[in-house]
C-alpha cells in the first residue's frame, strides 16, 4: 500500500534519521523533498504546503534543532502531522437507531454494492446485529441481482423490489419490512453513475432526506486519486455525508486520497476496502496508517 510514497518519504527522512545533529538546512530540505513526496501521491497543493509548514512551526516551537535526537523527533512530528491529516481519532459509526440505517453514496464502480455486503457481514459477525441489505438501484437490474449474490454469500436478507422505480420507496418499504423482522440494521445501497450528473444527486438527496439515514457514508475508490477528493466534494455538498469509505487499497494507489479528502471536506475516513472479497474490510485507523506508510 502506498509503497511509490513510502519509499520517497524514507529517502526524505534518511538525513534525519541517521544525524545526531542536524542543521536548519537539514530541516528545510527534507521538508522540501517531503513535499515533493506528498505531491507526487497526488496530495492537493495547498494540503501538502499547510503539512509542512505546519510540521516546521512545530519543530520552531520547539526547539528541535536543541533537543538530544533532533532528527528522531522530525521524524515524529511527520508522523504525527501525517495522523492529524486523516482525522487523528479513529471514527465510529453511529449505530443508535432501532434499526439503525446506513445509506450508502458513490459513483458506479467505486466499490459501493461490494462494501454494502462487507460492511453487512462485519456487523453480522457482532452478533447482536441482524443486518438487511437494500437494493435501490432502479437502473440496473445487473446490481440489484450483484447484491443478492453477495447477501447469499455472506448469510444476509436482501430487500428488492425489481418493479418498483420510486428508490423512495422501495427504501421506506425496506425500512417497515426491517422493523417486521427485526432486522437492526438497515444497509440501503444506492443508484450510482459514472459521473456526477443532476438527476443522480436529486436523486440520493431525495433518498436521504426522506429516510433519515443515522449513518450516510460515501464511497470512493482510492485508485481516482484526485478525482477521488473531488467527487466527496460534490456529495458531501449535496448530502454532508458523516464518512467516507476509501476502496481497492489493495491496488497500486498513490495514497493522495487517503491524505487529503479529511481535510477537504472534514470528514472521517472510517473504513478501508482492501480486496474484492467479503471480509477484505478494515476500521481506518489514521495512526496505524501513518506508521504503515512512514514505515
Ligand atoms: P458499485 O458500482 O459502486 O456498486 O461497485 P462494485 O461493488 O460493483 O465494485 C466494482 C468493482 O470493484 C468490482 O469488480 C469489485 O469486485 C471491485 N472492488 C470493490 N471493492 C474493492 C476493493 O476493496 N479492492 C479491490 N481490489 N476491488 C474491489
Amino acid at each position: 500500500m502506498f509503497d511509490n510514497l513510502s519509499d520517497k518519504l524514507d529517502k526524505a527522512l534518511h538525513v534525519l534519521k541517521g544525524h545526531g545533529s542536524i542543521t536548519e538546512v537539514n530541516v528545510a530540505e527534507t521538508l522540501k523533498e517531503v513535499r515533493r513526496a506528498l505531491l507526487d501521491a497526488d496530495v492537493n497543493f495547498k494540503t501538502a504546503k499547510e503539512f509542512t509548514n505546519t510540521v516546521k512551526e512545530k519543530a520552531l516551537g520547539q526547539n528541535v534543532l536543541t533537543t538530544l535526537q533532533p532528527g528522531q523527533l522530525m521524524v515524529k512530528l511527520v508522523k504525527d502531522e501525517l495522523t492529524q491529516l486523516m482525522g487523528g481519532e479513529t471514527a465510529g459509526i453511529n449505530l443508535s437507531g432501532a434499526p439503525s440505517i446506513i445509506l450508502m453514496s458513490g459513483l458506479q464502480g467505486s466499490g459501493k454494492t461490494t462494501f454494502s455486503g462487507k460492511l453487512a457481514n462485519y456487523l453480522k459477525n457482532k452478533k447482536t446485529k441482524k443486518p438487511l441489505l437494500v437494493a435501490c438501484d432502479i437502473y440496473r437490474p445487473a446490481a440489484i441481482n450483484q447484491l443478492h449474490v453477495v447477501g447469499d454469500q455472506i448469510g444476509v436478507e436482501v430487500y428488492s423490489e425489481p418493479e418498483n422505480k420510486n428508490p423512495v420507496a422501495i427504501a421506506q418499504n425496506a425500512i417497515a419490512h426491517a422493523k417486521q423482522n427485526g432486522h437492526n440494521v438497515v444497509i440501503v445501497d444506492t443508484a450510482g453513475r459514472l459521473a456526477i450528473d443532476e438527476a443522480m444527486m436529486n436523486e440520493i438527496a431525495e433518498v436521504h432526506q426522506a429516510i433519515k439515514p443515522h449513518e450516510t457514508l460515501f464511497v470512493v475508490d482510492a485508485m481516482t486519486g484526485q478525482d477521488a477528493v473531488n467527487t466527496a466534494k460534490a456529495f458531501n455538498d449535496r448530502l454532508n455525508f458523516d464518512g467516507v469509505v476509501l476502496t481497492k487499497l489493495d491496488g497500486d494507489t498513490r495514497g493522495g486520497a487517503a491524505i487529503s479528502i479529511k481535510s477537504v471536506v472534514d470528514k472521517p475516513i472510517k473504513f478501508i476496502g482492501t480486496g474484492e472479497k467479503m471480509d477484505a474490510i478494515d476500521v481506518f485507523h489514521p495512526a496505524r496508517m501513518a506508521d504503515r506508510i512512514l514505515g
